[in-house]
């Protein structure tokens, strides 16, 4: 039986079968992934499920074929369980949506390149939206970011679960070169300070706002 998350599968309620999770980036998926994963489905007898993360799961494999199928899909895993940087969730923004004031899946897809799968002390949840409507659930991120006309605006400590917090405003008015910086160093800050699956938000609570908002923007 393979462990929790190696190569790329997640164990089911069975006790037999697997999901695996291909990235999907911001959930953007071109047709020939989906024309794959469709293929893939059914040629091993599998369910196709959407989740929450803007992925397209893979469910009930067997672990003998887990191998086979990554190599026939060509597409990366994604960060799916353990202790590390998920999946950065992105609604449209300027790219699609009207009501958008900043280019959310081209930051998005920055912090993806940059931090996808990365080892942290615990699971660590990015959102990104290009307007204050936050469709990509900032409010429940680690780390948000939402655009208004003067520019980004960040949000740390959000989390949903069975212990759910909501993010508080860091700094506002960036620059997409600022919001990066600032995402570099929260990172940081959390990789450095937080207990083994402490969530940002608890630490955030542990140190105080203000201690934790000096250190970052000191
Ligand atoms: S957050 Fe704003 S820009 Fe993004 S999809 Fe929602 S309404 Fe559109």
């Amino acid at each position: 039986m393979l462990k929790d998350g190696e190569k790329g599968a997640v164990i089911q309620r069975d006790k037999k079968t697997y999901a695996i999770v291909p990235h999907l980036g911001m959930g953007l998926v071109t047709a020939q992934q989906l024309r794959k994963l469709a293929d893939v489905s059914e040629k091993y007898g599998a369910a196709l499920k959407i989740t929450s993360a803007q992925r397209i799961a893979i469910v009930g494999l067997k672990e003998e074929d887990i191998d086979s199928i990554w190599s026939e899909l060509d597409i990366n895993p994604g960060a799916a369980v353990g202790l590390c940087v998920r999946s950065v969730k992105a609604c449209p923004g300027t790219t699609f949506c009207r009501l958008a004031k900043g280019d959310s899946l081209a930051l998005a897809a920055e912090l993806d390149r940059r931090y996808h799968g990365m080892k942290l002390p615990w699971k660590f949840k990015i959102g990104v939206s290009g307007c204050p409507n936050q469709c990509a659930e900032n409010c429940i991120k680690d780390l948000g970011f939402h655009a208004k006309n003067a520019g980004w605006i960040a949000t740390v400590g959000g989390n949903g679960g069975s212990r759910p917090l909501l993010a508080r405003e860091l700094k506002k008015g960036m620059s997409n070169e600022e919001a990066l910086e600032l995402a570099e160093r929260v990172i940081e800050y959390f990789n450095n300070h937080a207990k083994k699956t402490e969530r940002l938000g608890r630490l955030i609570m542990r140190v105080g706002f203000d201690e934790f908002k000096n250190a970052i923007l000191s």
